[in-house]
């Protein structure tokens, strides 16, 4: 495992489309371990392969529960993530992002999403997600199709204190 060079805007590959994983091999293994070890270094809550210059629609996340402090971490890798279902209700959230460094944005997104893809070994997945998690789903499916959050944000701002990573930056 390695930590790998964390991308940040403009950087071209940030905007570029992701390639669909089709060889579920010790490469791609290779690369979800580094995502895993990147993220956990940062330190952020989520990270997609093209936030370290390699185009594949692959991410990965790792959140708690927010009303258990005690709750272990849990950890996500989705392979060719694809969004199959979204809330009508939505919900109003600050995000930021290990590409986009010192800024902060608040993003309105659904409340609820489904996520559906592959795991590490190619095996179908579907994983039913709400709030910060659904948010964090949503925040690395949209790097896998050269969207930012700034992109989406009703307004962006430098936070006054440096938070150093906010618990949202992904
Ligand atoms: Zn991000």
């Amino acid at each position: 495992m390695a930590i790998r060079k964390i991308i940040t805007a403009p950087h071209p590959v940030l905007r570029g489309k992701a390639k669909k994983v089709t060889a579920f091999d010790e490469e791609l293994h290779t690369l979800i371990d580094d995502l895993i070890e990147t993220m956990q270094q940062a330190p952020g809550v989520g990270l997609a392969a093209p936030q370290v210059d390699v185009p594949l629609s692959v991410f990965v996340a790792e959140f708690g529960d927010p009303d258990d402090e005690d709750a272990p971490l849990q950890l996500y890798v989705v392979v060719n993530p694809k969004i199959t279902k979204t809330s009508k209700e939505t919900e109003s959230g600050v995000e930021g992002c290990l590409s986009i460094p010192k800024v902060v944005g608040e993003v309105i997104r659904p409340y609820a999403v489904t996520v559906e893809g592959h795991d590490r070994d190619g095996n179908p997945l579907a994983i039913e997600a709400e709030g910060w998690l659904a948010r964090i789903f949503q925040h690395e499916t949209d790097h896998l199709h050269g969207v930012l959050f700034t992109d989406h944000a009703l307004r962006v701002w430098e936070p006054e204190v440096d938070v150093g990573q906010v618990s949202s930056a992904d």
